[in-house]
């Protein structure tokens, strides 16, 4: 491929897949570096519209940071063509409107530079992708998507969804990339970025993988002002290789995103590429995540799929401070049970809920621990305040009010102990995105603002999180990205 607009995108997790897949749409030659020698299989049994059984690649962790934050924060990896799409829930809720801009409330910083009318198509270029199951109806903080299956809630839990719709909060079927009601694939999610999106790419004469092929750093060049090759490590053989492009996309998931730009300082860049104003790596953010179960007095039906509520109205709450609920049954029993339309009389809840973006909030690389090609590992300075906990105590109280207005009597089983950073694996913020370089890394096509050529397009270059899941919306961005690279690199 000697094609002079060639773009290296890194990663093929769920960002950087879409990237590559709007790329080659666009008829721009992509190498696509994976860390990862192999595709390692799952398996999933679906029937009935139900995950009756799972089985993902096992999760790195502990591995590649330090944390001089909170001593229990997690950091979970998947080093693996496809990335974390190997073992997500397929949980893919559009950011709202509101999510966009709530934060000018406290300070402009937190303005996002993209708003959900300049999303929305991107949206659904994704969903068209993702296979999803969900109630499409608009709803407020619940915009409707596309959704190749229809699923509405219970008639029972339509009774609580108006007592929810009373306090100005959603109930409604969680949209989920579940795919077809029946499903038997040696893969432990059905949809995995790898085999759904990259695989195909493969048919294409200007799509190519580089398997096992680990970037440690992009080469700056001073005379070109700009980045022009990537260095990287070659599983196979243990060789370093450099391989040139005309741009480089970034997408090796939030944190590893960072990282790759803090090791590829040099000395027009000597705290790392893109960081001359000193942003990278701060304002990390990531999901407070509570799992707890209510019981209640009278039998409702098994909730499979899930249902979703989202957070109380931006209005009422503090700015950046919210919660989303999901809510299920686990059991295989109850899976099949729902199908049938059975009740039972306990179910179980996930929070997610915000963080407030902070400059003390970060990542750095370690002083000392190296990781296996000699690099510094990451370090992981993150801390829960006492209003991003007290918000997921209060969110207990939240759902459960709910339920007895709606006259199931409910009562919250004990919750154990368990915030930890990064137990939601929804880090973000480490590279963020804004319309002035004062307080963005990247620009509002996700271009590095030192270095124009570079783009980081997974969720490291969030604004600020919202309190929904994260994968729709930097897939969103990341083929937003990509389609404007497009267009610039054809001009060039
Ligand atoms: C159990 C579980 C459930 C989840 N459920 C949901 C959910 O329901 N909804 C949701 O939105 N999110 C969910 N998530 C999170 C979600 O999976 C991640 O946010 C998402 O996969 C991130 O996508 P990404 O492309 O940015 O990065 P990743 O998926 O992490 O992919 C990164 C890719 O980059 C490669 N890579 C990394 N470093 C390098 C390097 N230096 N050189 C070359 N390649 C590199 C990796 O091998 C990988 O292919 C879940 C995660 C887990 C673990």
């Amino acid at each position: 491929m000697s094609d002079d607009r060639r773009v290296i995108v890194i990663g093929s997790g769920p960002a950087g897949a879409m990237a590559a897949h709007e790329l080659i749409r666009k008829g721009i030659p992509v190498t696509m570096l994976e860390s990862s020698l192999n595709f390692e299989n799952g398996l999933l049994v679906r029937m009935m519209g139900r995950n009756l059984y799972r089985r993902v690649p096992t999760l790195e962790t502990g591995k590649r940071h330090t944390s001089s934050g909170d001593p229990n924060t997690d950091w979970y990896c998947s080093l693996l063509p496809g990335g974390l799409s190997n073992q997500w829930t397929g949980a893919v809720p559009r950011f709202a409107p509101e999510d966009f801009t709530e934060g000018e409330r406290l300070h402009e910083k937190y303005c996002w530079p993209v708003t959900y009318a300049e999303m929305s198509p991107y949206y659904e270029l994704c969903e068209k992708l993702l296979d999803i199951t969900a109630d499409s109806t608009d709803h407020p903080n619940m915009p409707a998507g596309y959704a190749a299956h229809q699923h509405k809630l219970p008639k029972d839990w339509q009774h609580v969804a108006k007592y929810a719709a009373l306090r100005g909060q959603t109930l409604t079927t969680l949209p989920l990339a579940d795919g077809p009601p029946w499903m038997f694939v040696r893969r432990g999610t059905a949809f995995n970025s790898y085999t759904n999106i990259v695989s195909k790419l493969l048919k294409s004469p200007h799509f190519e993988i580089k398997f096992g092929a680990h970037a440690l750093q992009l080469e700056w060049s001073g005379e070109k002002k700009r980045a022009d090759a990537v260095v990287y490590h070659d599983r196979s053989n243990g060789k370093e290789h450099r391989l040139p492009a005309a741009a480089i996309v970034i997408a090796c998931g939030a944190l590893n995103s960072t990282k790759l730009l803090f090791n590829s300082a040099c000395s027009d860049f000597p705290e790392g590429m893109g960081n001359t104003a000193g942003l990278l790596g701060k304002y990390l953010h990531d999901h407070p995540r509570e799992w707890w179960v209510f019981d209640v007095e009278r039998p409702i039906s098994l909730l499979a799929p899930s249902a979703y509520l989202t957070r109380i109205p931006h209005a009422e709450s503090e700015p950046l401070i919210g919660s989303s609920w999901t809510l299920g049954v686990v059991s295989i029993k109850d899976k099949v049970m729902s199908r049938f339309a059975f009740k039972g009389k306990s179910i179980s809840v996930q929070v997610f809920g915000t963080m407030i973006p902070t400059e003390n909030q970060l990542v750095k690389l370690a002083d000392e621990k190296k990781d296996e090609f000699g690099q510094p590992l990451l370090d992981i300075c993150i801390r829960y305040t006492e209003q991003e906990v007290n918000n997921m105590i209060q969110s207990r109280e939240r759902l459960i009010s709910i339920m007895n207005e709606a006259g199931y009597k409910s009562t919250i089983r004990e919750v154990a102990p368990q915030l930890r950073p990064g137990s939601s694996v929804h880090y973000g913020g480490s590279a963020r995105m804004h319309s002035s370089p004062k307080y963005g890394v990247v620009d509002s096509w996700n271009r590095l603002y030192d270095v124009q050529n570079v783009l980081v397009c997974d969720s490291s270059c969030f604004t600020t999180a919202g309190e929904k899941n994260p994968v729709l919306t930097s897939m969103a961005i990341a083929a937003r990205a990509a389609e404007r690279l497009s267009e610039d690199l054809k001009k060039r």
